[in-house]
């Protein structure tokens, strides 16, 4: 039985998990996110563990909190960029991970996992054009255009979009330790909401008039990404999503947005239904990274990084 490891490594905890061929889970586990070197024990501890019951894992794939360093000339290629987090900028965690694991690892974004595994096992199956965005901690997303993850040179940063405040928003200064209030991450992530409500978002009604704000916010980032890529759809995922009517608000203030407007007549006459909840919840991040194992494990441990495949 061929068997895949997938790490799905979070500001807060990583979800490791073994699975078949067909990618059934045979084994999960989640640590809290401490040291790199610490975390990447536990990883290595967990995984050897399992191998002496279930057999060897032939690839491992992760999908990071990032920002990633995807530029193969520059220094820590696949390792973690300029990140807040204590210890973790410039930690090569491929490399390290690769060589305490003793196999081949692939490294992509966390939202390009889950991306990747909503496209294959999830809502956007038999889409090749979609866009998958949280809004959680942070704003951030991942792009498949003609059935490809687009990198770029390194990856999206869909969060810290520029988006126009609305009128009688003026006076919140934003979240974002870089734009301020400018960018969507800034106005409407999680913490943003908490900033202006001063409690946790989930505590707040869905009556409350802040989810029209926060709607707002939202429809503008998809209003950009739709006129900018084309999308088929645009799922909306991430613990802020869970806030029960908010996605049928940005719904109706995205077709306001659009105004009746994008090149798409499908995307236009699908109307609602472009912008839709995840299906996997909160497997999407780990069932992607081991989709990145399988494809590791097919392109052979030298490739610097794999394209993944449609
Ligand atoms: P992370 O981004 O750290 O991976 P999540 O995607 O779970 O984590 O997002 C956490 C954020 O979601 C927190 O800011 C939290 O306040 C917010 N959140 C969680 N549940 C709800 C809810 N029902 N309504 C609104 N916000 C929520
Ligand atoms: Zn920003």
């Amino acid at each position: 039985m061929t068997l895949w490891g997938g790490i799905e490594g979070g500001g807060t905890k990583f979800v490791c998990a073994v699975a078949d061929e067909r990618l059934n889970i045979l084994s999960e586990a989640v640590f809290p996110t401490e040291s790199p070197e610490k975390t990447v024990e536990a990883i290595a501890n967990f995984f050897f563990a399992q191998e002496q019951v279930l057999g060897p894992v032939s690839a491992y794939g992760v999908g990071s909190f990032g920002p990633l360093r995807r530029d193969p000339l520059g220094p820590g290629f696949m390792g973690i960029g300029n990140t807040p987090k204590a210890g973790w900028k410039g930690f090569a965690l491929r490399r390290v991970l690769q060589e305490r694991l003793g196999r081949p690892v692939a490294l992509d974004t966390d939202v390009n996992c889950a991306l990747q595994a909503e496209m294959k096992m999830g809502v956007a199956q038999g889409l090749r054009h979609v866009v998958y965005v949280t809004v959680g901690t942070g704003v951030g997303g991942g792009l498949c255009i003609d059935g490809r993850i687009v990198h770029g040179s390194a990856h999206s940063e869909l969060g810290h979009m520029l988006v126009p405040k609305r009128p009688g928003d003026e006076a919140f200064p934003g979240v974002c330790p870089f734009h301020g209030d400018r960018c969507v991450e800034g106005l409407a992530s999680g913490p943003a909401l908490a900033r202006r409500l001063g409690r946790p978002a989930q505590e707040v009604p869905a009556h409350d008039p802040i989810w029209q704000l926060q709607a707002h916010y939202l429809a503008l980032m998809c209003h950009n990404l739709i006129q900018t890529l084309s999308p088929e759809c645009i799922i909306l995922g991430g613990g802020v999503m869970n806030q029960p009517g908010l996605l049928a608000l940005v719904r109706s203030a995205l077709r306001e947005s659009l105004g009746g407007y994008c090149a798409s007549e499908a995307l236009l006459a699908k109307g609602h239904e472009v912008l839709v909840a995840p299906a996997l919840a909160g497997r999407a991040g780990v069932l992607g990274a081991l989709m990145l194992a399988q494809g590791v494990s097919q392109v052979g441990q030298t490739a610097p990084h794999v394209e993944w495949v449609e």
